[in-house]
């Protein structure tokens, strides 16, 4: 990998660190356990002080706001902001519509959106799967029907992350049934207030709300809402799901939790007494993960360097998602054998950060069963591992 360094990397972690102890505060790192269920103000809070700072969005290009860092210094931010345990920004805008918008869409479509995504005033959220097409997403239903200067859509959206909380959703819907379904779809951008729209929830294993059904009765959308040409929108949903894989590898907060885990090993025993640091069955899976982590790190920033180069992640990012699912799930497990006994209660109080009482063991116990039960669909969202491989095998090794 090539990277130019164009400031002291020492320098920047400093400048990054400095910033991060006195913007991070208490509540907001309460708030960063919640993962996708952070609440629409904290989300925001945080939002709105990272793009204050002018950071809040790295991989943009400079004319769209993003930083002008090279790899490495994106590389310490995301480092810095798992290690100093930083809510997580929703993807939906930044990460994922974003680059369609400024890409794809029309010079009013930019002036129009990405401002609000660039502050975090606006919060989006992603209408792909429907009930029988996830994995076959190009079988997807629901219509988009011409009427003068509006479409129709009616149809339905499931496992819609945060869509309760999101005033606009990017969907695909099929504009054209008489052709390959691929052919057929567009891409819109809907506004969540529009009348003829339902949200209704589905609260997830972990206990918490972010998933929802979304139903379109007749809703009205205006043509100039559709990104690209008719029936091109598989073209712009292929090239977000690359932005989407990508940010799933998780480097740094599979970092964070790999420290997390050793500095818990150092104090916790075993059913023999010995510290889990010198049990050799749990620092050889803990070990091997690592390794694994810095394995697909490397790979991440070979992808990054190449995207820096105007290059698109294209089918390697399914790459970078499997394994760093993998990387999450085994460090999940891990944790909860660590914290043993530890992991039973399952205090939603607790894992909501909304209890004054003191949790039944450590703190690192708090959350440890809720997010293993939850990172299991992280081998599932953002097209599953199975589907990777598929399209590994046939995109990257021509199988
Ligand atoms: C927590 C969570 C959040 C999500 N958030 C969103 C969101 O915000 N927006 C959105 O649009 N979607 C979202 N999704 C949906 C997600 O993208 C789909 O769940 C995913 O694409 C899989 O589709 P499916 O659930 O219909 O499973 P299916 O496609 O029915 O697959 C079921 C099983 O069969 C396997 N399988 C299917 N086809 C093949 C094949 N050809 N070869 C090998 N194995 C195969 C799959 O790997 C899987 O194990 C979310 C899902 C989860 C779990």
């Amino acid at each position: 990998m090539e990277t130019t360094m164009t400031t002291d990397v020492e320098t920047f972690r400093t400048e990054v660190r400095s910033f991060l102890s006195g913007a991070l505060t208490d509540d907001l790192k309460l708030a960063a356990q919640q993962g996708f269920g952070i609440s629409r103000d904290a989300g925001a809070k945080w939002h709105n002080l990272l793009f204050q700072q002018g950071w809040v969005a790295p991989n943009w290009p400079v004319e769209h706001g993003g930083t002008g860092w090279n790899d490495t210094q994106k590389h310490v931010f995301s480092e810095e902001l798992a290690l100093a345990g930083a809510p997580m920004l929703m993807p939906f805008g930044l990460g994922m519509v974003g680059p369609v918008i400024y890409s794809f869409g029309t010079d009013e479509q930019k002036a129009r959106h990405l401002p609000g995504i660039l502050d975090g005033s606006v919060w989006w959220c992603q209408g792909y799967s429907e009930p029988g097409s996830g994995s076959d997403l190009a079988s997807l239903k629901t219509s988009a029907v011409r009427d003068g200067d509006d479409y129709v859509v009616n149809g339905q959206k499931i496992w819609t992350t945060n869509a309760h909380k999101a005033d606009w959703i990017f969907a695909l819907v099929r504009t054209d049934t008489e052709c390959k379904p691929q052919q057929g779809i567009s891409f819109l951008l809907i506004d969540m207030h529009s009348p003829g729209i339902e949200v209704r929830p589905i609260v997830s294993i972990d206990g918490l709300h972010h998933l929802n059904e979304v139903y379109f009765t007749d809703v009205r959308v205006p043509a100039g809402n559709r990104i690209g040409d008719e029936n091109k929108g598989w073209t712009y949903a292929k090239y977000l799901l690359g932005h989407e894989r990508t940010g799933i590898a998780g480097v740094a907060s599979s970092r964070r939790a790999v420290d997390a885990l050793r500095n818990f090993s150092r104090t916790a025993t075993n059913s023999s007494g010995a510290t889990l640091a010198n049990d050799a069955g749990f620092t050889n899976r803990l070990n091997a993960t690592s390794v694994k982590l810095e394995a697909l790190a490397q790979t991440e920033a070979r992808m990054l360097a190449a995207l820096e180069a105007g290059g698109n992640p294209g089918d390697i990012s399914s790459m970078l998602k499997i394994i760093g699912t993998e990387v999450q799930q085994s460090l999940e497990t891990l944790r909860v054998e660590a914290v043993t006994y530890y992991a039973l209660p399952f205090e939603l109080a607790q894992i909501r950060g909304e209890s004054n009482e003191p949790a039944p063991g450590p703190e690192f116990a708090v959350t440890a069963v809720s997010d293993y039960n939850f990172g299991r669909a992280a081998s599932i969202y953002g097209g599953s591992n199975e589907i990777q491989r598929n399209v590994i095998a046939k995109a990257v090794l021509g199988l």
